[in-house]
């Protein structure tokens, strides 16, 4: 009772603190010495509130510092550092997600993605989350339980992929090879003849083991099996060549963060209309709501119908991936494949000079984004990864999932992948060298 009275007079005061006159509460007077008076009516508010509701957790003193962002060169297999045209982008002033002229935004990234992916599917979007969302969202909307889903791991990917498939509740099967090798059209020929899955997931540019997988009749096998072909480009789009329409991939999904030096949290993916036909003839609904395919392709202006809230989207990443797309679109892609691969080959042999193995033996099999040393005999990874951050403020990382403690992995994408940054890592792989301690015999 009197904490409700008390709170009541308070309020009351406050209000009257902050209407100095009685116009509404926008118009409230800006000078100092109401601002004053209103600081202190706050402080004593606050008090108050504390002694009633018991707060126990305190304003955090480091927020009280100002944001502290280190300035580094990400050369690692991502995020790669972001142009200031898209930084800009991303700090605008944001709109309304559901105002006619975030659409127009939203159309443009839809041309943006159909141009990188080379696509005319009319079911083209980006997906409000990294790229992991995205292959969620794959595979929770084609996927009803029970199903066959044949998954090829060669690395974490696969990896993930099957985790994912398994929480849906489908059959997962794989189609194992060791980490750095790819697949041939046999292998996969035998495991769809094998598990008859509906789906068959591969990933293009195998950011963990430096692969990248040759799609070339993968799609057409998978056709001609009644299977859809599902492809991670996350690592890879941009950076080599993919056609989605051409190598008759049905559903196709990458991230923004990498070769599109855009901020994460967002993540192109699109559906063919074989892919649309299975996703929309579900028995069961997808288990997720936020990543169902028939929500979001209605926000995506997929169908006539007007568009329905259905989250909020994120606003200032979808501007940054809007100009991120731009400038793929103005650089061409076949530039950006011809430069990543010349500088992929151009670091390659500065590596190889120094004396390092590179963990992909098969030239052809190289992804140009992103490059796999085998670990130097006789040192900790960790070692060289932490001297080249702490001299150079360069990140480069050691393996992930299968090739933890295997290798280190450099990635050139996009404004990162020039002939200098290769020099710059080259040059602080050497210093590395000679500094780290040999700790392992
Ligand atoms: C980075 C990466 C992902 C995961 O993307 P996130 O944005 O970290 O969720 C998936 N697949 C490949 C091949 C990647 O390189």
């Amino acid at each position: 009772m009197t904490s409700t009275v008390l709170r009541t007079g308070i309020l009351a005061r406050l209000t009257l603190a902050v209407r100095p006159s009685y116009g509404p509460l926008v118009l409230v007077d800006r000078s100092a010495a109401s601002l004053v008076h209103l600081a202190s009516w706050c402080k004593f508010f606050s008090r108050s509130m504390s002694v009633q509701t018991g707060f126990t957790v305190p304003p955090p003193k480091s927020l009280q510092q100002p944001l502290s962002v280190p300035k580094r060169l990400l050369l690692g297999p991502g995020p790669s550092n972001i142009s200031s045209r898209v930084q800009e982008a991303g700090g605008r002033q944001i709109i309304g997600h559901m105002h006619p002229e975030m659409f127009q935004i939203m159309d443009q990234i839809k041309a943006g993605i159909q141009y990188a992916f080379q696509t005319t599917n009319n079911l083209t979007l980006a997906i409000s989350g990294s790229g992991h969302a995205a292959m969620e969202a794959a595979l929770v909307n084609v996927l009803e339980p029970g199903e066959a889903v044949l998954i090829a791991m060669n690395g974490v990917w696969g990896e993930r992929a099957a985790d994912i498939g398994e929480r849906i509740g489908a059959k997962v099967q794989k189609l194992v090879k060791t980490p750095g090798e790819s697949f041939s059209l046999q292998d996969i020929e035998k495991a769809l003849v094998q598990h008859k899955p509906v789906l068959f997931f591969i990933t293009h540019g195998e950011s963990s083991t430096g692969v990248v997988q040759n799609l070339d009749g993968i799609g057409s096998l998978c056709k001609s099996h009644n299977c859809l072909l599902l492809v991670d480009s996350v690592a890879s789009l941009g950076g080599a060549p993919l056609f989605m329409d051409n190598q008759e991939i049905d559903i196709l999904y990458s991230g923004s963060q990498k070769v599109l030096n855009c901020p994460p949290g967002t993540a192109p993916i699109s559906f063919n209309e074989r892919a649309c036909q299975k996703i929309f003839n579900r028995k069961t609904k997808p288990t997720s709501l936020y990543l169902d395919m028939g929500w979001l392709s209605n926000l995506w202006g997929y169908d006539e119908s007007p568009r329905k809230y259905h989250h909020t989207s994120p606003i200032t990443c979808l501007f940054a991936l809007r100009e991120a797309l731009a400038i793929l679109a103005e650089q061409g892609l076949e530039n950006y494949w011809k430069l990543h691969q010349e500088n992929a080959e151009y670091l390659h042999k500065g590596l190889e000079d120094l004396g390092l193995k590179l963990f992909v033996k098969d030239k052809s099999m190289r992804l140009p984004t992103v490059t796999t040393i085998a670990v130097p005999e006789g040192y900790e990874w960790k070692d060289i990864t932490n001297f080249i951050m702490k001299n150079y403020q360069i990140e480069i990382t050691g393996g992930l999932g299968p090739t933890i403690g295997m290798v280190l992995r450099i990635g050139l994408m996009g404004i990162n992948c020039t002939k200098a940054n290769a020099d710059l890592v080259i040059r602080a792989l050497k210093d590395a060298l000679e500094h780290c301690k040999k700790s392992k015999h």
